[in-house]
């Protein structure tokens, strides 16, 4: 362990990257601030060229060794890597909470135990990754799941445990080694993931972590020829960036990215039900990827609707992520909150009418109240792009043709919501183009089932046999049931 570890609130946290087995800090550094109260956290080790060399060689010498084990033989490395994210389960949603501004209660009921399931699941499942048998007149065909090599897994800062782990758990599981690049704003608790690799003895290379920006650390990693593929979640600017890098070498990329979801309500909706739905949007200040932004609500019962929602919102407790009752954090950085206020700002020039919010909130520098617009175009900028933050925008219609065109007219295609009698609310929801829906429900993420967006929300689906599917090359071992004769004629 490095002389160099710091606190916070009582938790050890080494600033180091961890390669081949170990901790390697850097002379350069750069400041982890709380978003809570803008407390520096500690001093981050800022990895370059050399540091990402050094985890891409340890990587792939580590590949061999640990592809040839087998899933049967990884599952204990695994079982042992979450019992130790279980220990720290405190420990990770206090530095969660404190770094990335996430809702400490939510960190410790729901995010520990989902990343300990990340990594359990998918290594139950890789048992059952099995040749599969294809038989043909003319020959046998073993097709086999074999582990690609190197993967560079980047996660962005808003729900860093969840997103690691989601990528870490199928990519070991299967037999690839892992380097990690963490985010910058939030990189504290995939530091704490290097520690409990440790403990759980996982053989030197087979998981590295690096500390650094995406524009220095993140970009030589994703340019290293020796990686053979690429799982980043993040915004759809730095994907681009990716997919053009990794092209020059051919390095397939899994980008799951932003979206600007429809939040359908029908007018035979349940609309309390959706109104409750509908404040949910309002969690993690509105920093979710999935959340349902533009709620798109019947004519008919929009008022009504509105007034439900409102009632809800006035109730929504701002304030420390820390604190047991707080249901409205932070916004994770200066400038990300820059960016939420313009996006409102201009709204508002441009004839937007606040419902609710649209400014900062008091309780402290970087927060800004759950807001709500309406009285708004399609084309408006607000309406087609993504804010990453606790904004949403209300939106009306009078026929199902009419939502399912608002609800498919952005550039973005992740997910979705509608809310509706059953058969109704699902043959709206098959029209809508994205990579997921949900039917008067949100947030149910089963392990087994795909997840990803389409058009700019991303390239590429995880989860379940997808996960195996991206991680893995499929071999095809052909054997002739008849004996083979060489021949120049032969097809
Ligand atoms: P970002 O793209 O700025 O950064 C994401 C990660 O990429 C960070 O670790 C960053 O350091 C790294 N990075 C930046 N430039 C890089 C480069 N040139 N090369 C390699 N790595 C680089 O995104 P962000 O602001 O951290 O995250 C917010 C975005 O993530 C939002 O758009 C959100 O919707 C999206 N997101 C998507 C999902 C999903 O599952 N679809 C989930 C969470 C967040």
């Amino acid at each position: 362990m490095s002389a160099s570890r710091f606190d916070v609130a009582g938790i050890s946290v080494s600033p180091d990257h961890f390669i081949d087995g170990r901790r390697v800090a850097s002379s350069d550094t750069f400041e982890c601030v709380s978003p809570i109260d803008q407390t520096l956290l500690g001093h981050i080790a800022s990895g370059n060229l050399a540091h990402v060399d050094a985890a891409v060689t340890s990587a792939a010498q580590a590949f061999p060794e640990w592809a040839a084990l087998g899933a049967a033989a990884r599952q204990p490395y695994l079982q042992r890597f979450a019992d130790a994210i279980g220990r720290r389960a405190e420990a990770f949603a206090t530095l969660e909470s404190h770094d990335a501004g996430v809702l400490r209660s939510r960190m410790a009921h729901g995010v520990v135990p989902r990343a300990m399931q990340n990594i359990t699941w998918f290594a139950e499942h890789a048992l059952t990754l099995q040749d599969r048998v294809i038989e043909t007149p003319q020959a046998r065909h073993l097709v086999r799941h074999d582990p690609a090599g190197v993967v560079a897994i980047i996660t962005p800062w808003n729900s860093p445990l969840m997103l690691a782990t989601w990528k870490i758990g199928p990519a070991l599981a299967s037999g690839n080694t892992v380097v990690l690049k963490a985010p910058e704003w939030a990189p504290l608790t995939s530091s704490l993931l290097a520690d409990c690799a440790e403990e759980a003895g996982l053989p030197p290379g087979v998981f590295n972590l690096l500390q650094g920006s995406g524009a220095v650390t993140g970009a030589a990693l994703v340019s290293d020829s020796r990686l053979a593929r690429i799982s980043f979640t993040g915004s759809v600017a730095t994907a681009k960036w990716i997919a053009k890098t990794a092209a020059t070498n051919l390095v397939p990329c899994s980008l799951e990215l932003g979206g600007k979801s429809a939040f359908i309500v029908l007018a035979d909706a349940d609309l309390e039900a959706a109104a409750a739905t509908a404040a949910l949007m309002y969690r993690n200040a509105g920093q979710v990827c999935l959340a349902g932004t533009r709620l798109l609500v019947h004519a008919d019962v929009a008022p009504r609707f509105t007034e439900m929602l409102r009632t809800l919102v006035e109730s929504l407790v701002v304030g420390d992520p820390r604190e047991a009752a707080t249901e409205v954090g932070p916004i994770i950085h200066p400038r990300q909150l820059e960016r939420v206020e313009g996006f409102v700002e201009r709204a508002v020039a441009g004839g937007a009418r606040v419902l609710w919010g649209g400014k900062r909130h008091a309780f402290g520098a970087q927060y800004f109240a759950p807001t709500l617009l309406t009285d708004l175009r399609q084309r408006d900028e607000i309406v087609q792009q993504e804010v990453f933050g606790p904004v949403l925008t209300l939106q009306t219609f009078k026929s199902d043709d009419e939502v399912v065109d608002m609800a498919n007219g952005t550039d973005y295609g992740l997910g979705g919501v509608c809310y509706g009698d059953e058969s109704h609310a699902i043959a709206v929801a098959q029209r809508v183009r994205t990579g997921f829906i949900w039917v008067n429900s949100f947030g149910i993420r089963d392990l087994a089932a795909p997840f990803g967006g389409i058009k700019r929300s991303g390239v590429g689906r995880e989860g379940g046999e997808w996960s195996f599917e991206f991680f893995c090359d499929v071999k095809d071992v052909v054997v002739p049931k008849q004996p083979f004769k060489a021949s120049f004629s032969h097809r």
